[in-house]
């Protein structure tokens, strides 16, 4: 699978799609998502061509992975989630229930959250 440079994450990071932009710099940019799940919901994606969470460990510089686990944990305490707690999530693939492929994570927190998933086996 190539990464498709059409998929509305490139669109916002070429500025061709408007976002709340909550952070970025020339590695990263946090932004709310559209159709938040939480009182926090929020989408950190690298800048580069990755399309999941595998694509993104095989082919980016350690510098960038670095910066992008450390720049999600500063954005839980910026928001001020690190006393109740939050979740985060990335969706990979078909089965993850992956919607745009390009590789984030969701930050999500602002009251409790339930259950991780509903069980999907008895
Ligand atoms: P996924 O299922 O790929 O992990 O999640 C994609 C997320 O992107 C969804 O939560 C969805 O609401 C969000 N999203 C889709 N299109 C847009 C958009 O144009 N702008 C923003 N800010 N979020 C979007």
């Amino acid at each position: 699978m190539s990464y498709d440079s059409n998929n509305i994450f490139a669109k916002i990071l070429r500025g061709e799609i408007p976002c709340t932009k909550i952070y970025e710099d020339e590695k990263v940019l946090a932004f709310e998502d559209i159709k938040p799940k939480a009182p926090v919901h929020i989408l950190l994606v690298p800048k580069g061509d990755y399309i999941n969470f595998h694509d993104f460990h095989q082919k980016a510089p350690v510098d960038l992975v670095t910066h992008f686990y450390k720049k999600a944990s500063e954005l839980v305490m910026e928001k001020n989630l690190g006393a109740t707690g939050y979740r985060i999530i990335s969706n990979c693939g078909i089965d993850g229930g992956q919607e745009v492929p390009h590789y984030h994570v969701h930050i999500l927190g602002g009251c409790p959250l339930g259950a991780m998933i509903q069980p999907k086996i008895s």
